[in-house]
């Protein structure tokens, strides 16, 4: 069975990032979208709103599992069988960055974690969670940018 992991903070899920889970989920048998808890940045919303919201927008993809880990992504994949790493590229500086953290999986899991990037659908290659978060702030409209139900809890958020 081949089994990919996801993972990324989804603060919140864009529709970018629902665009890749939905892929990811047509090549692998089973995909699980891991919620990096990062004690040291305050989200907006919590790893455990962040579970249920993820859980809400991926209910029709039966092969879709959430999960949270925190600590090295290499240790979480190596507990749980886990030898693909997902990442979505939407630009060169993404590329640079991503091409990194593939590069030092690659040495911290001895070869085990592979990486595999997908590349954005064109139409939300602009989109990202801090994006959406400062529109969010200057009081602008997110619901271009996020699932329906995600776009509601942030305006709910930013009092919008
Ligand atoms: P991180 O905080 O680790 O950057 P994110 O949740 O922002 O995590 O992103 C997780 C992954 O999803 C990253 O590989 C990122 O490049 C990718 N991603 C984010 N937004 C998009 C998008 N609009 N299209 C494709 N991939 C995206």
């Amino acid at each position: 069975m081949s089994r990919a992991i996801y993972p990324g903070s989804f603060d919140p899920v864009t529709l970018g990032h629902l665009d890749i889970i939905k892929r990811s989920a047509r090549i692998f048998d089973e995909v699980i979208v891991g919620i990096l808890n990062n004690p040291q940045k305050s989200p907006l919303f919590s790893v455990q709103e962040r579970v249920k919201i993820l859980e809400e927008v991926t209910a029709d993809l039966p092969n879709v599992k959430i999960d949270t880990f925190s600590g090295m992504l290499v240790d979480y994949a190596k507990q749980n069988n886990i030898n693909v790493s997902i990442r979505g590229l939407r630009s060169i500086s993404d590329f640079e960055y991503e091409t990194q953290i593939a590069q030092y999986n690659d040495r911290l899991s001895c070869g085990e974690l592979e990486t595999i990037f997908l590349v954005t659908s064109p139409e939300y290659s602009y989109i990202s969670s801090s994006g959406v978060k400062e529109v969010a702030g200057f009081h602008g409209d997110v619901s271009p940018y996020l699932p329906e139900s995600v776009a509601k809890l942030v305006a709910e958020k930013y009092n919008l």
